[in-house]
């Protein structure tokens, strides 16, 4: 639950991806208990040869219908996404992968195992990715291929998916955006950053994950049927990886159905979000970018993140700090991830804990 044991103390958990606290949501771990009477422990086999079970299948019909879109994949891992599936979508020397300068790792290593060329461009800078755009169209690249993080996970700030997609539509490049964070969280009911700027149906890929707000564990791929094909008969993390074993097949399912079903998780994620950031601003805090759950408190230098993290884990708030060279050296944060399980009390009580911690401090 959002109230849990660190190191045998009861603690308030800020720092989860379980954004909605689906992890404990009875329904779904129910699903995952039922199955293993009929399915048993293991898939057996990797996908591709005997390692398909109906249960696979039902997940990904699901999660496509929840996000509009023809067809989804579901990989072991969204590691297993990024590392499999960027390198083949533009594989070859007379290729270019560009990325934002602060990309997920994820991805770093998947655009590592491509022989494309590389382009970067500053953080959200749309001017320097026409930039970047224009040079790849005059060197006649073959495919160009644009990734971005979703929902930045150090600030929280979101990409500008709707320019993106127009920017790279001129350009005829193909793109490909990590909503890792922003599954479950972003737009309408959770479904994603598509459906957040309204380009579900003209982003090529959404790749995301179930460990995260979905509260399991898998990789995810949504787009054309087309895309889809082409992912499973590609990505050799898919091919080569044993498949998921049944009960978090199930667990995937049922936690999309949950998310279909009962939107006041996600309505309660923003309302906590909402009532958390508003509260820490007008104590003074500084919560730089963010637009979505995870809400950096700028402390500025390290000692002072660290000060005021282990000053809230006495007052029993759980909220870690994130200092050079994660990120810059006067950029050092506390970050917090909202849930949906807490309550008002929760949040007093984290926020009463941060503010007196802060004057001691002196960061507010
Ligand atoms: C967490 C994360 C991943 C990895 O997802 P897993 O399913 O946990 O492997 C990939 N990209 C981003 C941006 C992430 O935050």
């Amino acid at each position: 639950t959002p109230r849990c044991n660190v190191d045998g103390k009861k603690m308030i958990m800020l720092c989860s991806n379980n954004y909605l606290n689906l992890s404990n949501h009875p329904r779904i771990i129910g699903a995952a208990r039922d199955i293993l009477d009929t399915h048993g422990a293991g898939s057996g086999s990797v996908r591709a040869i005997a390692g398909n079970m109906d249960i696979h299948f039902e997940a990904e019909r699901k999660l496509a219908e929840f996000k509009d879109r023809e067809a989804s994949l579901i990989y072991q891992t969204g590691f297993a996404v990024n590392a499999g599936l960027i390198p083949q979508l533009a594989p070859g020397r007379e290729d270019i992968i560009i990325s934002d300068e602060l990309n997920h790792g994820s991805i770093i290593d998947g655009v590592r195992l491509s022989h494309a060329a590389r382009g970067v461009f500053k953080h959200k800078d749309m001017g320097e990715l026409d930039d970047v755009l224009k040079k790849a169209d005059r060197e006649g690249k073959r495919r160009i291929l644009v990734v971005t993080d979703g929902v930045f996970s150090m600030d929280g700030d979101v990409a500008p998916m709707d320019q993106i997609c127009k920017l790279a539509m001129e350009y005829g490049a193909m793109t490909y955006v990590d909503d890792a964070h922003g599954e479950g969280v972003l737009g309408h009911h959770g479904k994603g950053i598509g459906h957040h700027f309204g380009v579900e149906d003209k982003v090529d890929v959404e790749m995301g994950t179930f460990s995260k707000a979905f509260g399991v564990v898998g990789g995810l791929v949504a787009g054309s049927q087309d895309l889809i094909n082409f992912a499973y008969n590609k990505s050799r993390t898919w091919l080569l990886s044993g498949s998921h074993p049944p009960q978090v097949a199930a667990a995937q399912l049922a936690a999309v159905e949950v998310l279909s079903e009962e939107p006041e998780h996600w309505e309660r994620l923003w309302e906590n979000t909402n009532y958390f950031k508003k509260e820490l601003n007008g104590m003074g805090f500084d919560t730089g970018e963010s637009e979505t759950p995870i809400t950096p408190v700028m402390c500025g230098e390290s000692h002072k993140a660290k000060g005021l993290s282990s000053r809230c884990a006495e007052m029993g708030v759980f909220a870690l700090p994130i200092v050079f060279p994660m990120v810059a050296r006067d950029k050092a944060r506390i970050r917090t991830m909202m849930n949906a399980g807490l309550t008002k009390e929760d949040l007093d009580e984290a926020l009463n804990a941060f503010e007196k911690a802060g004057r001691e401090l002196k960061i507010i």
